[in-house]
């Protein structure tokens, strides 16, 4: 309910040198005045907004006694001029767990409702703060691991494909009223646009979009991270190539467990991309339940698998075990790359027969590091977009965002078709209607309360 106040302690839960609680909704300034007395004597509500303004908060018990709980600083933003457009007061104290719970409580008290996760965001996007794909951003930037993360959340943050989608939709808009004006007076020549102007301006339509589509290889790869597999017989290497790339480029490793099948995963930045890397121990034939279960899964990832690092030892003779790898990957969907390692060691005559059935070939040694800087020159070439200048560019970063994008593309292309074809006008105006539908839903001018609800629940409490 956007009516209310609600409040939220904003920062992580801990002991800690400061801590904010964040209240907003119109009742924010009286709520927050309800338990704070400031030192210049004056009430929140006759206080200048944006001002720090130092003072004691307290609580009061059930016979009126006042408890001073904390000296604090409390700032006060009017709306529209906060962050989620409405009245906000932010208080900060220090950071104690039990401290900040009781100032929260005490808020509570006083007619102000907890929270929900991503609450103040929703209600910023709610508000026409900020568009949907910048408080995607938002969360992204909360969740950063990488230098690149970062970066390309702040460019989303900035509104960077709301304003894209905004320019496409503007476009869309005017070639809209062209066609309508066509269709309800189809003698007269009222309309701004004749087909070949509608065509150009559609086709430029058209560009943006599939520019927007095609940002998301990128936008995936380094925000959502590439599912990458390491496979080969025992004893090619996987280890040691695993805890190479680990230990090189590898600025955060974290464990992340499966949800549905237990499987660990890994991620590692390397080079601009995140890899999502499985572990894929106990690639083998083996009588052992639990190993069984275990190359199941493995088997399960390589299936679903962007990238598949196929291992081999550069240093022996191709054996049985290699061909059905080869065989097992010939069909693969992903990009798979053989990885020729060991090439420390003397090279062996089978290289040459590994690299034919491949498209990409990469020799290296995971003792040495020897070629892994080839390595990764390779996949970052392989799944991001060098023209795309990530402080600068519009950058799709998930699923949804593409979706939307590849609808609106899609419509735009077959209105175009419509048109170039001397169709009657009405189908290029379906599907000129329906392009700008999904670019209302790209950027979340018009998007269902249930894709809202889904996105705000991934957030924390207090943001
Ligand atoms: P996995 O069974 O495929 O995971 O293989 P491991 O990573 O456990 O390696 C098997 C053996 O090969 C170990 O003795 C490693 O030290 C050795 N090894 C792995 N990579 C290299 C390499 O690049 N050069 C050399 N000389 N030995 C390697």
């Amino acid at each position: 309910m956007l009516g209310d106040t609600i409040a939220a302690i904003s920062t992580p839960r801990g002991r800690g040198g400061v801590a904010v609680i964040r209240v907003s909704g119109a009742m924010a300034v009286s709520v927050v005045d309800a338990i704070f007395t400031a030192k210049n004597g004056r009430s929140l509500a006759e206080q200048e907004a944006r001002r720090v303004i130092r003072g004691e908060v307290f609580s009061t018990d059930e016979k009126n006694e006042k408890t001073v709980l904390d000296d604090v600083l409390v700032t006060v933003f009017r709306a529209p001029a906060s962050f989620t457009g409405e009245d906000t007061v932010e208080i900060a104290c220090h950071g104690g767990i039990l401290l900040t719970e009781t100032i929260l409580t005490a808020l509570l008290c006083n007619g102000a409702r907890a929270a929900e996760a991503g609450e103040f965001t929703r209600r910023a996007f709610l508000n026409g703060k900020i568009g949907l794909s910048s408080a995607e951003a938002l969360g992204n930037i909360l969740e950063a691991q990488t230098a690149e993360q970062i970066k390309l959340a702040h460019t989303g943050m900035s509104g960077k494909i709301e304003q894209k989608s905004a320019q496409i939709y503007g476009s869309l808009r005017d070639i809209l009223a062209s066609i309508y004006a066509k269709i309800d007076y189809p003698d007269e020549d009222l309309a701004d646009m004749s087909r070949e102007e509608m065509l150009a301006a559609l086709t430029k339509c058209k560009n943006m979009t599939d520019a927007l589509v095609r940002s998301y290889k990128t936008g995936h790869a380094i925000a959502e991270g590439i599912t990458t597999v390491i496979c080969g017989k025992p004893n090619v290497g996987k280890s040691s190539l695993y805890n190479c790339l680990l230990g090189r480029e590898a600025a955060i490793v974290t464990d992340i467990e499966g949800t549905t099948r237990d499987v660990l995963t890994e991620t590692v930045s390397l080079g601009r991309v995140m890899l999502r890397l499985f572990d894929t121990a106990g690639m083998r034939e083996t009588d052992n339940p639990v190993e069984r279960i275990g190359i199941s899964r493995t088997r399960d990832a390589l299936a679903s698998a962007e990238l598949v690092f196929a291992l081999f030892d550069g240093s022996r003779p191709i054996d049985e075990e290699d061909r059905e790898l080869i065989e097992l990957l010939d069909a693969h969907g992903g990009t798979v790359v053989a990885v020729l390692n060991k090439c420390d060691l003397q090279k062996s005559a089978s290289m040459e027969e590994i690299a034919s059935r491949f498209a990409h070939t990469v020799t290296v040694s995971a003792e040495t590091g020897e070629g892994i800087e080839e390595l990764i020159a390779l996949v970052d070439r392989l799944f991001t977009d060098e023209q795309i200048n990530l402080g600068e560019d519009a950058v799709l970063t998930n699923a949804r965002q593409h979706a939307a994008a590849m609808n609106a593309s899609m419509a735009v292309g077959r209105a175009m078709e419509a048109l170039s074809v001397g169709l009657p006008i009405e189908l290029a105006c379906t599907d000129a209607e329906d392009a700008m539908e999904a670019i209302a839903e790209l950027d979340g001018r018009a998007v269902s309360e249930d894709i809202v609800a889904q996105i705000f629940s991934h957030f924390c409490v207090g943001k």
